[in-house]
């Protein structure tokens, strides 16, 4: 239990699905909402337990990279701890504060997304060649660092060459996020295979703490920030169902919602069912990589 509420911390940021507050000068509270984005928007229905998923899978992955890639700090101090406010315990992460490098390190180890579109007008993607032939979700020859710029609210981030991270973080930190990057996810990756399930991509923020070494920090992958798929169900060639939104984006986009994704006009309110399965979606991933259930993880109250 926790006498802190959490109107005793300052608001010192809010996403579109997360708030940051400050706790003391060296540490913050990272608290995932319920509420779910898609196509850049926040759509007015919550998917109740995503908050829980999306912290109880970085903690999980907090623990398992601090034993498969051993010399890379995380700033995960604590999930369960009295500086966590009872309102949203489960959903909630003590972290130490960091300096955050303005890059957002993506893996690929597969075509998706914004992969396939840079692929199809270029041939490359963040200026990296790939051999001529490549469908939708094919297998990459490596896994490759493709790294964004991190957009303002209501922009897509985009997509830059490792010389514009240069340019931002200089040489040698580049070349530390990138291999980091990829370390970090072949060893989530092959976890993630041994599951049964496809980590086509994922994306990491971070940062430096004072002594200007490196850190890990923001959500780590989740299905917010990863594209997990079912191995058995893989097929190149076509979009794989993912483990996150893809739910949302299909009923969306299709007339059953009436909304057109080209006005500015905010969609519609989801249908319970789109709701359901979303859960449902989200809790599926969390038990399949974790091997443990959601009801053992902590609620609110
Ligand atoms: P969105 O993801 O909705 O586009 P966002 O990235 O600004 O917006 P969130 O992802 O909701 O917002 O909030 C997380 C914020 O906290 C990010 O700006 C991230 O860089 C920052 N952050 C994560 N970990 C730390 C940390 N240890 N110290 C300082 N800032 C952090
Ligand atoms: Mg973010």
């Amino acid at each position: 239990m926790s006498d802190i509420e959490l109107a005793d911390y300052p608001l010192i940021a809010a996403g579109k699905v997360r708030e940051l507050y400050s706790v003391d000068d060296d540490h913050l509270l990272l608290v995932a909402s319920d509420r779910i984005s898609a196509y850049d928007f926040v759509l007015e229905t919550p998917v109740p337990d995503k908050g829980r998923v999306l912290t109880a899978m970085s903690v999980f992955w907090f623990e398992l990279l601090a034993q498969r890639v051993p010399h890379l700090a995380n700033h995960l101090v604590a999930w369960d701890d009295p500086r966590i406010p009872s309102e949203v315990r489960g959903r909630a992460l003590l972290v130490r504060r960091l300096e955050m490098l303005p890059v957002e390190c993506v893996a690929r180890g597969y075509l998706a997304g914004s992969g396939t579109a840079d692929y199809r007008r270029t041939g490359a993607v963040c200026g990296i060649e790939l051999p001529a032939g490549l469908v939708e979700a094919s297998r990459l020859p490596e896994p490759i660092f493709t790294p964004a710029t991190k957009a303002e609210i209501g922009e897509h981030d985009e997509n830059v060459s490792f010389d514009a991270v240069v340019g931002t973080v200089g040489r040698e930190r580049a070349e530390e996020l990138r291999a980091t990057t990829l370390a970090v996810y072949s060893a989530a990756a092959e976890h993630a295979e041994s599951r049964g399930l496809v980590l086509a991509d994922t994306k990491f923020e971070f940062g430096t703490d004072a002594g200007g070494r490196l850190v890990l920090g923001d959500e780590v992958l989740t299905p917010d920030s990863s594209r997990y798929w079912p191995a058995d169900e893989y097929e190149p060639g076509r979009v794989q169902h993912a483990f996150d939104k893809q739910f949302v984006r299909e009923w969306l986009t299709s007339p059953e919602s009436g909304w057109d994704r080209a006005s500015e006009v905010p969609p519609p309110a989801l249908p319970a069912e789109v709701v359901a399965t979303t859960r449902q979606r989200y809790v599926t991933a969390y038990e399949r990589i974790t091997g443990r259930s959601l009801t053992d993880w902590p609620t609110a109250g």
